[in-house]
């Protein structure tokens, strides 16, 4: 890996090749890190297939090309002085071509220990984090021996699941069987469903000398597998379970000997059930949904930790200056009953007192696609809620909290 030196912002184009940060993904994660780079006063390369990426379109540079096009990784190289990522399915191998020449962070090691849930898990084993009970279904003779303890069980695809895809619910193992059939016999693991209290995450920002800092321990509610709210601080979380989840979190990215922005998302079970009341779920080599809340409600946020890390800048913890819930606004918000198109009721929404309003700029509007989000921001944690179910009603979401 190349080593990291401290970069900071030229004040003229002469320095800008060396003070342009590239990201490889194009989406609203690099958007909002392409934001954060340039309110610092670096330039900007994005590499991404799509001519209308959300990042692409407000970078100083938009490579437009796949991610292990040759020519593509070159131009990222010629232009960058360092290089980071909005996603964890960039293929390991182009991360590993950028970093035998630039610093890159996170590294290419463990981004492809992200990429897959069965490395994944060890990780979280060999740092001494519990994780569900779980099992390798790669083979029919692996799928045959699938101990009767893991049902009724979760089976997610190893690689490339997000936002709930790639994962079935299977309550028998003739249903296990149909399961891994319809995901195309891909390796998979088999989880045990779990009884979960509530969902956190922790966000973490680990720079080169391994100092680290995280955001304040986040809750989050999913719907039907995507994230849906997020709100901090977490209610029902005691400092000592989230010191508990902060410890967790510090030594999965050391054992990973990481450097950026790193989100473990953790179960948190109920105080009665048998055995640890921490579960760490996955994790993601990157800023992630539940920190979206950090640009309005923290002083430093998810993205600028980002730039900090990959830059050589000093990491300071960030304070949260107001309490907040962050509301995700995925494409069927564009939609009315009958399936018309339609514009969501912003004006209404942007009325409320504390609304920050975030569009990512896509080029169209599809059931269950990330869209943007709103944070909606109080004096107190009670009032950010009551805000909250105020502006999903207005937009039609169900009431958060
Ligand atoms: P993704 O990569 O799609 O985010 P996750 O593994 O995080 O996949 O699963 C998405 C959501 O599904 C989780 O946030 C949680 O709500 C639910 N879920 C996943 N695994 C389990 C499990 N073993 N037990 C109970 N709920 C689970
Ligand atoms: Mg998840």
């Amino acid at each position: 890996m190349t080593a990291f030196k401290t970069i900071l912002p030229a004040a003229s184009d002469a320095g800008a090749q060396a003070t342009t940060l590239g990201v490889m993904g194009g989406g609203q994660l690099g958007r909002m890190f392409v934001h954060a780079a340039q309110r610092l006063g670096y330039f900007t390369a994005v590499l991404d297939p799509d001519v209308a990426s959300p990042a692409g379109l407000v970078s100083h540079v938009h490579v437009q090309a796949d991610y292990l096009d040759e020519q593509g990784l070159a131009q990222m190289l010629r232009r960058c002085a360092a290089i980071t990522t909005e996603f964890e399915n960039v293929p390991a191998g182009a991360l590993a071509t950028l970093g035998a020449h630039l610093p890159t962070a996170p590294g290419a090691e463990a981004v492809a220990v992200c990429q897959d849930r069965a490395k994944e898990k060890r990780h979280f084993l060999r740092c001494g984090v519990d994780c569900a009970p779980h099992a390798p279904v790669e083979t029919e003779g692996q799928l045959a021996a699938v101990d009767a303890s893991l049902l009724p069980g979760i089976l997610k695809t190893a690689r490339l699941g997000y936002d709930g895809k790639g994962q079935v619910t299977v309550r028998t193992r003739d249903e296990l069987a149909a399961a891994w059939d319809a995901l195309g016999r891909v390796p998979c693991i088999l989880e045990r469903r779990l009884a979960l209290a509530f969902e956190i995450s922790v966000i973490l920002a680990r720079g080169a000398d391994g100092t680290t800092v995280e955001l304040p321990v986040q809750r989050n509610l999913h719907r039907d597998g995507v994230l849906a709210v997020t709100t901090v601080p977490a209610p029902g979380v005691d400092t000592a379970l989230a010191a508990q989840a902060v410890d967790a979190a510090r030594r999965i990215a050391a054992g990973l000997h990481y450097v950026g922005v790193l989100c473990v998302e953790f179960f948190v079970l109920d105080e009665a059930a048998a055995g640890a009341r921490l579960v760490a779920n996955e994790m993601a080599p990157r800023p992630h949904n539940s920190g979206h809340y950090s640009l309005d409600a923290c002083d430093v946020s998810q993205f600028e930790l980002q730039v900090r890390c990959m830059t050589g800048l000093p990491l300071v913890a960030p304070r949260l200056h107001a309490p907040a819930v962050m509301l995700n606004l995925l494409g069927d918000l564009w939609f009315a009953a009958d399936g018309t198109e339609r514009t969501p009721a912003w004006a209404g929404v942007l009325a409320l007192p504390g609304a920050h309003l975030h569009l990512y700029g896509k080029s169209s509007a599809r059931r269950g696609r990330k869209m943007g989000h709103l944070t909606l921001t109080a004096a107190t944690p009670e009032a950010a809620l009551a805000v909250a179910r105020q502006a999903a009603q207005i937009l039609g979401l169900p009431a958060p909290g």
